[in-house]
């Protein structure tokens, strides 16, 4: 548990180019996404010319392969001016990897190419109204008949659905335990049997749309099976890992942008006839954000480091990292609307909706509490029991 970190330059220059784009093209449009809470299109044509879809993505198949740590860097960054953005990038990323570790070459060469080049947006259909945590729940079912399964069931809360091209599809094709008798399917927009049944209202992340799917004889070729028949559990489990590790990054980067804002204000607000900065008071409360940023950052940019290196650890230091640095944003935006007293609460200033957006990331990715289930045990492992 003890190798560390080095940015590359490259690394630098990329964090660096996309926090300049992020805070010139996306930032000053945040609260209006927020807002109406339609979907981005410009942003997501910033973001597809700075090629961030591909980061994860082989170059022979249209991406940059810069890794995850890169892709924690950028996300990083645009979520430190709008959540609902940071999202649009990650789907890809989750999606990309998962199509890249588990597909066909014939797979790998339809779907990933469309994904880097943001020509596709894919989104993950796993959660069900009664599963997520528990896998064992999951009721969709995906039949098989001849070459092509028949897929029948509903899917909750499953983001982008609206606007995807495809997406990956967890579905039951067994009686068994849920650890061999799942499997997963991309399902393309144009296949016919399913739809967007209803779009979630909700507390932030406004223009993400949370949909409701159902499948009614969805048909699907055998080709579009991810891996093995009742492969599905291992691929949900590689895929939370990919996925807790995004949330971390553009929630360290949603922290930063609070405590940004959050300082210069209380550099300028005057009580007392002094900037309230100068209370010792406040000074705790800024002290307290900046270790916890610094200390969040450090661990995920190390969780990043060890899925590059292709550890077992990327999965220990991941679910650690989604977890502390997810906790430490809900307590730090909370935090930063108090230090803006009224004005915190207040739509004209960026904080109440760091403060809704904070929140999400404690549940989404495995709760924090199956995340800190996952720490448990690797640490059991590293360490079993003497006695
Ligand atoms: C905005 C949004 C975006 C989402 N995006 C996606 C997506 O892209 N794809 C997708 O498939 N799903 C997505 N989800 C679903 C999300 O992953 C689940 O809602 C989440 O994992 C929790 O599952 P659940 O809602 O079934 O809660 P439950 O599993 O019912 O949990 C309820 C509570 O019980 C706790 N709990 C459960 N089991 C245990 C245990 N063993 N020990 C201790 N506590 C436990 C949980 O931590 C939680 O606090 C999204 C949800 C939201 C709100």
């Amino acid at each position: 548990m003890t190798e560390h970190y080095q940015l590359t330059s490259e690394q630098n220059i990329l964090k660096e180019t996309v926090g300049r784009m992020a805070q010139e093209k996306i930032g000053p449009y945040a609260a209006e996404i927020d807002e109406t809470g339609e979907f981005p299109w410009d942003v997501h044509g910033q973001l597809k010319e700075l090629g961030l879809f591909g980061l994860v993505i082989p170059e022979d198949y249209g991406g940059s392969d810069a890794g995850m740590l890169s892709a924690v860097l950028a996300l990083e960054e645009i979520g430190r001016v709008c959540s609902s953005s940071a999202i649009i990038c990650a789907a890809p990323i989750v999606v990309g990897r998962i199509i890249l570790e588990s597909g066909n070459d014939e797979q790998k060469r339809k779907y990933l190419p469309q994904i880097a080049s943001g020509e596709t947006i894919p989104a993950f259909a796993l959660t069900e109204s009664d599963a997520d945590s528990d896998l064992a729940r999951l009721t969709t079912k995906a039949d098989r008949e001849e070459d092509r399964y028949i897929i029948n069931g509903r899917k909750y809360f499953i983001p982008l659905a609206d606007v995807a091209g495809l997406m990956t599809v967890f579905a039951r094709t067994g009686q068994g335990s849920a650890m061999d008798a799942v499997s997963v399917f991309v399902v393309e927009r144009e296949n016919p049997g399913w739809s967007v049944s209803r779009i979630e209202r909700k507390m932030g992340t406004q223009a993400i749309h949370d949909c409701e799917l159902i499948f009614e004889r969805c048909v699907i070729p055998e080709a579009n099976r991810l891996g093995k028949d009742g492969g599905g559990f291992i691929i949900a489990m590689r895929s939370q890992e990919v996925s807790c590790i995004l949330t971390a990054a553009r929630t360290i980067g949603l922290a930063q942008g609070a405590f940004d804002y959050a300082l210069g204000y209380t550099q300028e607000r005057i009580q007392f006839g002094r900037s309230i900065s100068s209370f010792q008071g406040i000074q705790f409360m800024l002290a307290d954000m900046a270790m916890q940023i610094e200390a969040g950052r450090y661990l995920l940019y190390k969780a990043g480091a060890e899925m590059d290196r292709g550890a077992d650890e990327g999965y220990l230091y991941g679910s650690m990292a989604k977890c502390f640095v997810t906790d430490m944003a809900m307590k730090l935006t909370t935090d930063a609307v108090q230090l803006l007293g009224g004005y915190g609460y207040m739509k004209d200033h960026p904080l109440e909706r760091m403060m809704r957006d904070a929140k999400l990331t404690q549940v989404v990715d495995g709760t924090n509490q199956s995340r800190r289930l996952v720490v448990g045990r690797e640490i059991l492992k590293r360490y079993p029991t003497t006695v």
